[in-house]
C-alpha cells in the first residue's frame, strides 16, 4: 500500500531526503515548492519503505490502509497531484554540507527567538564543525508560534516540539531566557558577544482593519494568544454571549479559530487548551461563525489540507452559500486551487445536515463598519463583485448581528531597537537573510533575518527550514570570506 500525505504536512521536507525513490513532491529545488499547499506522495512511485513516516515530525504520513475516515480525502489529493504532470527526476535533491576553510574560528552565532524558524537556524549552524549557539527568548519558555500559535486541537502539528526539544538539547546550545533584546540587551551588545546575530523574531503584531468602528473589533492573533495560554492574552475577556461571530479574512488562522469557536468544550478538553479559555468556551452560547473574504472562491487563502480538515470535523457544519460561487477571468489554477474549488462547489450543494454549529464561508463581502456602544454589536457587510483586474464593491451591503468580530488578515512584523526596518512591509530589510541598511540598501555585516520578520508572514512550521538554510548559508559563506567581525567578548578571552 503507498503512503499518504496528511492534514499536518508542515511542509519541513525531511520525508524528501529520507524517500530512497523521490517520490514525494514538490522538493525544495522545486519551483512550486514554496506555493505548495502541502507536499505529495506518488503511489506509484511509493515502494511503501516507510523511511518518510519516520522522517516527518508531525506524523503526517500514514500507509494508505491505516487512514481514519477523517484523512481519507488525502488519498486522492496525493494521487491527483501526480495525474498528468511531467516525470520527476529519479534523484532527491543533495544538500551539500556546511564547512569554513582551515584555520577559520568556529562560528558564534546568536539567533533572537525560539519560534521555529529560530530552532531551524539554529540546527542549521550547529552543521558547521565546532559551531555554537545561543538562542535569545523573551518569555520564559521557547517554541513561539508552535506552543501560542497553534491550535490545541492540532495535536500531531504540536508534536514537531520533540524535534526541537532534540535539537534545543545540543551541547553547543544554549537558550538565555527572559531576555528581550532593546529591554535587557542591545543589538549592539550581542555584537560584542558573537560573531553574527540571526534575527528570527516572527511577526509578533497583526494588520489592522481600516473601517469605522475598527475599534470594536478584536484580532485573531489575541483570540489564538488567549486560547494558547499566552502569558500577554491570559486576561482577555471575549464577548461569546451572542449566536453569531463573524471573522475577517479567510486564511488558516480564521479557520482554527472558527472550529475553536464551534468545537465541543468536552473534546477540548483532551488537548493543551489555556483553562480560561476552555471555561468560557463551555459558557459560549456561540452557534454560529461566520469568515468573511472579499475576495471569491478561488482566492480562499486557507490551505486545501485546512479546508478538508474543517470538512471533516464532527458536530460542524460547514455552510457555503451557491450564491457566493461567483469566480474571476479563467487563469490556471494550481492542484491545490483547484481541488479547494471543487470542494467548495460540492459544499455549495450540500443541505447543511442541521446536526451541529454551523461555520458560514462567505464571499465577495468586505468589512464597511463595525457597529456598537463599546462592544461589538453589528457589522455591515459590502457586497463585491469581480470586475477586470480583481474585485470592487456593488454598492449593496448587509447588516449582520454579532456579539464578536475578530479580524484575521494577517500578521504584521514588529521593529526591534537598533535593527534596521521596513516598516511598509514589517519586515527586516534583507537580500535572502543577509540584513541591509534599508531597503535596497547595502549590506550590515554581521546581521541576518530568517522566517517571519525576513518573508514576512507566509507558509508553514516547515517552511522554515528552507528559509533558515539559505540565510545561513549566506553567514557560513561571509565568515568563510572574512566578511564577519572576531566579537570583543571572544577577542577579550570571555
Ligand atoms: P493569510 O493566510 O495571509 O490570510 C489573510 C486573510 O485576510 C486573507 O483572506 C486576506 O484576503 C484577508 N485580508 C487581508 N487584508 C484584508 C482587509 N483589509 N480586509 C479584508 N480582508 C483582508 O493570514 P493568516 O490566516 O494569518 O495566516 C498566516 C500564515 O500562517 C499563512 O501562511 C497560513 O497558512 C499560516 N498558518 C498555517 C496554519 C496551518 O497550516 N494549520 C495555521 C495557521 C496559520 P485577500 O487574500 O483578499 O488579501
Amino acid at each position: 500500500m503507498p503512503h499518504v500525505v496528511t492534514q499536518s504536512c508542515c511542509g519541513d521536507a525531511s520525508c524528501v531526503y529520507a524517500c530512497p525513490v523521490n517520490c514525494i513532491h514538490p522538493t525544495p529545488d522545486e519551483p512550486d515548492f514554496h506555493t505548495s499547499d502541502m507536499l505529495y506522495i506518488d503511489p506509484v512511485a511509493c515502494v511503501d519503505c516507510g523511511a518518510c513516516v519516520s522522517a516527518c515530525p508531525v506524523e503526517a504520513i500514514a500507509p494508505h490502509d491505516r487512514l481514519g475516515p477523517a484523512q481519507l480525502p488525502f488519498v486522492e489529493i496525493n494521487a491527483g497531484y501526480y495525474r498528468d504532470a511531467p516525470p520527476r527526476p529519479l534523484l532527491a535533491p543533495v544538500t551539500p554540507p556546511l564547512s569554513l576553510p582551515a584555520g577559520r574560528e568556529p562560528l558564534d552565532v546568536a539567533v533572537v527567538g525560539t519560534g521555529p524558524a529560530a530552532i531551524y537556524a539554529a540546527d542549521e549552524v550547529l552543521t558547521c564543525p565546532d559551531a555554537r549557539v545561543t538562542l535569545y527568548e523573551r518569555l520564559s519558555s521557547p517554541y513561539g508560534l508552535v506552543r501560542s500559535g497553534v491550535a490545541p486541537d492540532h495535536v500531531k502539528t504540536r508534536r514537531v516540539t520533540e524535534l526541537f526539544d532534540r535539537i534545543v538539547a545540543q551541547d553547543a546550545l544554549r537558550v538565555v531566557y527572559d531576555t528581550e533584546i532593546g529591554r535587557d540587551l542591545t543589538h549592539d551588545d550581542l555584537l560584542d558577544r558573537h560573531h553574527a546575530v540571526i534575527y528570527a523574531v516572527g511577526a509578533s503584531s497583526d494588520r489592522r482593519l481600516d473601517v469605522p468602528g475598527r475599534e470594536l473589533a478584536g484580532t485573531a492573533t489575541e483570540f489564538v494568544a488567549w486560547y494558547n495560554g499566552h502569558p500577554d492574552h491570559a486576561d482577555h475577556d471575549f464577548d461569546l454571549s451572542h449566536p453569531r461571530a463573524v471573522i475577517i479574512g479567510n486564511g488558516n488562522v480564521a479557520l482554527d479559530v472558527a472550529r475553536i469557536l464551534t468545537a465541543d468544550p468536552g473534546a477540548l478538553a483532551a488537548t493543551s487548551i489555556a483553562r480560561p479559555a476552555l471555561a468560557a468556551l463551555r459558557g459560549s452560547r456561540v452557534e454560529e461563525v461566520v469568515i468573511a473574504a472579499r475576495r471569491g472562491i478561488a482566492e480562499s487563502a486557507f490551505t486545501l489540507p485546512e479546508l478538508v480538515g474543517l470538512m471533516e470535523t464532527p458536530g460542524i457544519d460547514l455552510v457555503l452559500d451557491p450564491g457566493d460561487l461567483a469566480e474571476g477571468p479563467e487563469r490556471p489554477l494550481d492542484h491545490a486551487t483547484s481541488e479547494k474549488t471543487r470542494l467548495l462547489r460540492d459544499l455549495a450543494e450540500r443541505s447543511p445536515s442541521g446536526a451541529g454549529k454551523r461555520v458560514v464561508l462567505r464571499y465577495l463581502s468586505s468589512p464597511l463598519a463595525l457597529l456598537g456602544d463599546g462592544r461589538a454589536q453589528g457589522i455591515e457587510l459590502g457586497r463585491n463583485a469581480y470586475a477586470s483586474g480583481g474585485v470592487e464593491p456593488t454598492g449593496a451591503s448587509e447588516i449582520l448581528d454579532t456579539g464578536l468580530v475578530l479580524t484575521s488578515i494577517g500578521y504584521r512584523g514588529t521593529a526591534v531597537p537598533g535593527v534596521p526596518f521596513d516598516a511598509a512591509r514589517g519586515v527586516i530589510p534583507n537580500a535572502e537573510g543577509r540584513v541591509l541598511t534599508e531597503p535596497e540598501g547595502p549590506v550590515l555585516p554581521g546581521v541576518y533575518a530568517t522566517g517571519w520578520i525576513k518573508r514576512g508572514p507566509t507558509g508553514f512550521i516547515g517552511t522554515n527550514k528552507q528559509c533558515a538554510q539559505q540565510t545561513v548559508r549566506h553567514l557560513v559563506d561571509d565568515h568563510a570570506e572574512g566578511r564577519l567581525r572576531r566579537p570583543a567578548a571572544l577577542a577579550a578571552g570571555l
